[in-house]
This record gives structure tokens, sequence and C-alpha cells, in this order.
């Protein structure tokens, strides 16, 4: 029945903190399920705004994040709103290019666009009627004993809000997992690479792709290296990583950040780039905080909603993973600046293409 007016609501008040990819995604779990959801968001609604800021212009989009959008009924729509990359497309120094496919014949993983998947979430999320969407809510502070938030508004004001359930989708620098840290026994890490990040815009040749567009372009450098990914509007967006002073250009800093457990007792948990930040080059970031929201609705459905039982099921079955995507995340951002660059790993890829 998603979607459907006569669902009624349960009444527990579940709170996502951050309407990004994940809090607004997870905002329709929690809705599917009959809870009543609020989200609060720190910036304006983006579907009003005249800028949108944030993080890359578009994402490489994979199985398990298709996983979670077809769970809420999204993933028809979003797939047909991007770019099908079937293989990574090395382009030497003398300029030569060679694909190294993602998968078998017919795989791919595809391009979207990052402040549209955004606002469809967003969108959709309201389609429920026991969800609220709160936007120019700032998160300042909150009680782990009671649930109570605290949000500054635009205009300085405070407002107090109380939550049986608060989910952490706040990103890589959460105002919820503070709270984490002043307690015992929460283990915590983050690591700043040395390279930094900027992104460029390739326009159409002739109103067509400047390049093939089926594929993850990659310009591997060794000491720092250039991506691009295709766009609907026949433009490439590059993504060039760089060290901060190869330069001297405003690069946006890469940061890792590994944390556990990911819940308080019954009352809060963290998903996403809040729990688990990890650097861009495993293209998997987003991907493993929407497949976040199916494993802990599998967790929801096993333990008949006690948020007593499932928290720290979840925790006890996503770090570890999540914790593998970081350090393979980390891997990747050698692999793609110097290993696919080697005589080696283009011969072992071509031999196990076969
Ligand atoms: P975010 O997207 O950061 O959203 C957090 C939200 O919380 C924001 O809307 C923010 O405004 C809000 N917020 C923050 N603080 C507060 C507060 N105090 N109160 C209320 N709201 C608050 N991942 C992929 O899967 N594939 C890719 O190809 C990919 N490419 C990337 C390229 C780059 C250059 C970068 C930097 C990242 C990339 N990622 C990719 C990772 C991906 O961007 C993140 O994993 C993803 O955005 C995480 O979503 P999130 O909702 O957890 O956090």
């Amino acid at each position: 029945m998603e979607g459907s007016p006569e669902r009624h609501s349960k009444k527990k008040v579940v709170a996502v903190v951050g309407g990004g990819l994940v809090g607004a995604l997870n905002a329709c779990f929690f809705a599917k399920r009959g809870f009543d959801v609020e989200v609060f968001e720190t910036r304006e609604d983006i579907r009003q705004a005249k800028i949108v800021k944030g993080r890359s212009i578009n994402l490489a989009l994979s199985h398990r994040g298709r996983q979670a959008l077809k769970h809420v009924g999204m993933e028809e729509k979003i797939v047909s709103q991007g770019i099908p990359m079937h293989a990574r497309m090395i382009h030497s120094l003398s300029g030569k290019q060679s694909p190294i496919p993602y998968g078998k014949k017919g795989q791919y993983i595809l391009s979207v666009d990052r402040a549209n998947l955004n606002k469809e979430l967003l969108t959709e999320a309201e389609t429920y009627p026991n969800t609220k969407l709160n936007f120019d809510h700032k998160l300042q502070d909150w009680s782990a004993e009671t649930g109570l938030m605290t949000f500054v508004r635009p205009d300085g004001s405070t407002e107090e809000v109380e939550a049986d359930l608060i989910v952490g989708c706040d990103g890589a620098f959460s105002a919820i997992r503070k709270q984490f840290l002043r307690r015992s026994r929460f283990n915590y890490s983050q690591t700043y690479i040395p390279h930094g990040y900027m992104e460029l815009t390739m326009p159409p040749i002739n109103e067509e792709f400047a390049m093939k567009p089926n594929y993850l372009h990659i310009w591997p450098r060794n000491t720092f290296m250039m991506i691009a990914l295709p766009n609907m509007d026949k433009t490439f967006t590059l993504t060039f990583s760089l060290l901060r002073d190869y330069f001297r250009l405003p690069a946006q800093a890469m940061v890792s950040v590994k944390c556990s457990p990911y819940h308080i007792g019954d009352k809060c948990v963290l998903m996403g780039d809040a729990a688990h930040a990890v650097v861009p080059f495993y293209g998997q970031g987003m991907n493993a905080g929407f497949e976040d929201c199916i494993v802990f609705d599998e967790i929801m459905d096993r333990f008949s909603e006690d948020f007593n039982a499932v928290l720290p099921e979840y925790t006890r079955v996503r770090v570890p993973d999540d914790h593998a995507i970081a350090d393979l995340a980390m891997y990747n951002y050698i692999e793609m600046r110097a290993h696919v660059n080697s005589k080696w790993f283009l011969f072992r890829k071509h031999v196990d293409n076969f």
C-alpha cells in the first residue's frame, strides 16, 4: 500500500535528522511501516532553492543502492533518469583509451544527478501522509536519555522536539554523533587523505557528448587523477583529485570516518555518512548508506520493530560491512590513481574478463 492514505499511523515518532540522500530514503522506509516520521534538515527545501550547494554533482548508483530504491518503489524512476556506465575507460598519457568492464556483459552502474535524486526522494517521502519534512531546522543538541532535540531556526530562535527514535542521517560531520563521542566504549576514528577534489564541467561538442557516454572515464596519473561521469544534458562532470598544494586551487577535503557502535540504547541510531563516511574512490558511500536502510528494515521485521532488540542487532550486523567498504574505498584511492595505470593491471583485467 505504498503512499496510500489508508495506512493508519502507529503514532510512535521517528525523527530523521538530515534530509540528504540517506535521510530522505530512510523517511520512506519508516513511513511505509506506519511510523509518524519527522525529517529535520538544516538547509532550505532544495526543490525550491535557486542554488543547491553540496558535494559531487553526479554519483555512481550501483546494485546495492538500487535494491534499496526498489524497496520503496523508486528504482525504475531513478534508473530511467540515469546513464548506464558499462566499463571504466582508462585514458593513458599517450591518449590511448582502454575499457575495463565492471562485470559481465549487460552489467553496469549508473551515473545519476545528486540534486535530482535528493529532490525525488524528498518528494516521495512527502507522499506518505504520516511524514512531515521540516526544512531550515539545524540540530544543535539532543539528549540520549529523553530523546529531546533542540533545533536552531534561521532567525536564531530554537525549537524543542521529542521523538521515540532518532535516526542520525546528518552526514560526515554529524551533530547527532557528537553525543556518542561523550560516551564510554564508543570507538571513533577519522582520517583525512592528502588529496582534495575539484569539479569541472566538460560541455557537449555540437550538442553531443564530447566523449563516449556509457563509461566512467579515468585519467590515472599516479600522483593525481581525474574521473568523468556523464550527465543527461550531454555534459560530463570531471572530478579532479589532487594534492592540495599542487595547483594551489581550493580543493575540497575528503574524510573517512569509522565508528562503533551505531546506536545508543533504544533511542538513537546512525546511518549513512554519519555512521561511515568513506573516501569517494569506490563509488559506494551513498550505496552503502542506502543499504543501511534496507538492512535496518530487515532487522525490524525479524525483531517485530522492538527498538531495544533492533538497534544492537543493527550495530552487530552492519559495523563490519561498513568498515569493509571504508577499507575498500581507501584501497581504491590508490588503485584508481596508480594500479589501473599499470600494464599488469590491464593485463589481469583482460584475463579476468574472459
Ligand atoms: P549527506 O548527503 O551528507 O546528507 C546529510 C544531510 O544532513 C544534508 O542534507 C545536511 O544538510 C544535513 N545536516 C547536516 N548537519 C545537520 C544538522 N545539524 N541538522 C540537520 N540537518 C543536518 N557515493 C556513491 O555511492 N557513489 C558515488 O559515485 C559517490 N561519489 C562521490 C563523489 C564525491 C566527490 C563525494 C564527496 C562523495 C561521493 N559519494 C558517492 C558519497 C556520497 O556523497 C555520500 O555517501 C552520501 O551523500 C551520504 O548521504 P547522507 O545522506 O548520509 O549524507
